[in-house]
């Protein structure tokens, strides 16, 4: 509105109307002194960035697409509805598992019982939460009562674990894959397989010699970059087929490997890109210039199949998986230039020094994780700095 207006309240929807700045809007309501319906909540947070009526008026001017469309998706957390934006971490478990926006999915972490994604997906998180699992580890199954299921990633060697996970399959588990070798990971490979009595193949990539002693691993059988694994059974409605492509994806471990659901355009991430954690880089198995490809492949993966969703080994599915994965890109380069940069400043510093300074938008107490993140960068830099 021009300089010098009133407002006039309707006295049906609007009752004591004032002027006020977005973000004075929203810290009133923050201190509970003005309550705001949701979806002026989530707009003013969006208007607030912008410094003036002039800037805002300028922002849209000079697009042709709207500023912002929104479509916000609610599940059930702590026993309460909860909504979320298309920014937050829980939006594409939403959007997948209730694409109509009823609100029926409950985002509380458990290990008690899968939970159903899709009526041929289900997940099931190992009672192993902690700073580096985050939730716990996901299992996923694939498949369905007709064709039996794949497993990816039996999580740790934990027997009531195993146990529901080989019952949520109805002890119809043909195959198992593990995405890598690390402890939370592929430990239950083994007495899964024994609980099975068809005894199916254990799958993956055997681990390098640059394995820490933790992460030894070998499958019965190795699976090749490209290669499909296929459950098939003619339905009463015809053939029932899931398709699982593997792609190599090494950077986190040399031995690492992501799966994609061709039916249903999915991507299962293993530790390579994660909700709400930032994946670990730790040399030698881990690697940074062969995560940095790993992760181009993935989004050229995902552009080419329309895979919207990530299925990763720790925190609820992601949306947008393609953004997902370039926005994860884009955020490691702008690390790596830091650390460059903080190298540059002090050529004789120390790793413990370089992390002070490239790190220092991070907590300290993740100051020891990210030196190892660190040394992967610092390891890329000198790779393609030197002749
Ligand atoms: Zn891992």
């Amino acid at each position: 509105m021009p300089e010098g207006q009133t407002p006039v309240a309707d006295e049906t929807e609007q009752f004591e109307p004032i002027w006020v700045r977005p973000s004075e809007a929203l810290e009133r309501h923050a201190q509970g002194t003005f309550f705001i319906i949701f979806p002026t909540i989530r707009t003013l947070e969006r208007l607030k960035a912008f410094g003036s009526v002039q800037d805002l008026m300028q922002a849209c001017a000079v697009n042709e697409e709207p500023l912002w469309t929104s479509c916000p998706r609610a599940g059930w957390l702590a026993g309460n509805e909860a909504r979320y934006m298309e920014h937050e971490a829980p939006f594409g478990e939403l959007a997948l598992v209730n694409p109509d926006g009823q609100i029926h999915h409950h985002l509380d972490w458990q290990s008690e019982q899968a939970v159903a994604l899709l009526k041929n997906l289900q997940r099931l998180t190992a009672p192993n939460p902690g700073v580096m699992t985050g939730p716990g580890t996901n299992s996923y199954l694939v498949g369905d009562p007709v064709t039996g299921y794949i497993a990816i990633d039996p999580g740790p060697a934990d027997d009531d674990h195993l146990q529901r996970l080989w019952r949520a399959a109805g002890a119809q588990i043909k195959m198992i894959v593990c995405t890598h070798s690390h402890p939370d990971h592929s430990p239950g490979a083994r007495p899964l397989q024994a609980l099975c009595a068809n005894k199916p193949p254990i799958l993956g990539l055997a681990s390098l010699p640059t394995a820490r002693a933790n992460s030894q691993f070998s499958p019965d059988r190795e699976l090749a970059d490209g290669e499909k694994l296929v459950l098939h059974a003619s339905g009463p409605d015809g053939e029932i087929r899931h398709t699982l492509r593997v792609l190599h994806t090494p950077g986190h471990a040399a031995n690492h490997l992501c799966l994609v659901l061709e039916e249903d355009g999915l991507l299962f991430s293993g530790d390579h890109v994660l909700n709400g954690s930032t994946t670990v880089i730790d040399p030698p198995d881990g690697h940074m210039g062969q995560y940095l490809a790993s992760l181009d492949k993935l989004a050229a993966a995902c552009e080419a199949g329309a895979i919207e969703f990530i299925l990763p080994a720790h925190g609820h599915v992601l949306g947008f998986a393609h953004k997902a994965i370039t926005q994860l890109s884009a955020h490691r380069l702008r690390r790596e230039a830091k650390i460059a940069a903080a190298m540059q400043a002090m050529p004789q510093g120390s790793l413990q020094e370089w992390v002070e300074k490239a790190y220092d938008d991070v907590p300290p107490r993740l100051w020891p994780v990210a030196a190892r993140s660190l040394q992967a960068h610092v390891d890329h830099i000198r790779e393609q700095t030197l002749p």
